[in-house]
């Protein structure tokens, strides 16, 4: 199979038709119509690259970008309908790697996903595996071990054991990973990320008698490497 591509865009006629000239060179592409379900695919790590309209409901493509760019280095390639400069380069800002303003000719779109493709090849192997002492995350294949043995994490525990990882050694606060583990659909507080690093001390430090995750009294945690 080739590359999986996300398409976050709600013109369907336009979704539709690159949805088919994609999968005719080879790529998966999944579809997505309003922001708030592409922003949620896009940080589920499942893709290679995604193509992200700005104008969508419910949450605009600068909005998903901003979020997804907290935890994802994951290709972007924004879809502009505007000509205007300020979109781009706000794009820019914000970690788009690449924008192409519509109309576009397909031709042209299958080239520039092709270069962003190549260029995050190797960026993206080195991310691939993140790891603490004996304990593993491999974001590719979303599995967990400890010395060499699967643990079983739900998607939660597993993308806020992927944040601590990616921060190992640095104290993270509970509203820093309240911002950037619970993000899209979380109205509750704080004491929530208390009650899910003790599911995970439980299935890692406890299960494997290691200690991994550390309290910082009234700060917050931190996944130490010694
Ligand atoms: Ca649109």
């Amino acid at each position: 199979m080739g590359a999986k591509i996300l398409l976050i865009e709600d013109e369907e006629k336009l979704a539709r038709f690159v949805e088919l000239e994609l999968t005719y060179e080879g790529y998966e592409v999944t579809k997505a119509y309003n922001g708030r379900t592409g922003g949620e695919l896009a940080q589920s790590g499942r893709f290679d690259l995604i193509l992200l309209d700005i104008m969508l409901p419910e949450l605009n493509g600068m909005e998903v970008l901003r979020r997804l760019r907290r935890a994802s280095s994951v290709p972007v390639i924004m879809l502009t309908a505007r000509d205007g400069v300020t979109d781009k380069v706000a794009g820019l800002d914000l970690g788009a790697d690449d924008y192409i303003t519509k109309p576009f000719a397909i031709e042209e779109l299958l080239a520039r996903i092709r270069t962003a493709l190549r260029k995050s090849a190797p960026a993206a192997r080195e991310n691939e595996v993140l790891s603490a002492q004996n304990v593993s995350l491999d974001l590719k294949r979303h599995t967990v071990t400890v010395g060499g043995q699967a643990v079983e994490l739900t998607k939660r525990e597993f993308d806020l054991l992927h944040y601590l990882l990616k921060n190992k050694g640095i104290v993270v606060t509970r509203e820093s990973l309240m911002e950037n583990v619970w993000d899209f659909d979380f109205d509750g507080g704080t004491n929530a990320v208390d009650v899910y690093i003790r599911f995970l001390r439980g299935k890692l430090d406890e299960a494997f008698d290691i200690k991994l995750i550390h309290t910082v009294r009234g700060v917050g945690y931190v996944i130490k490497d010694e």
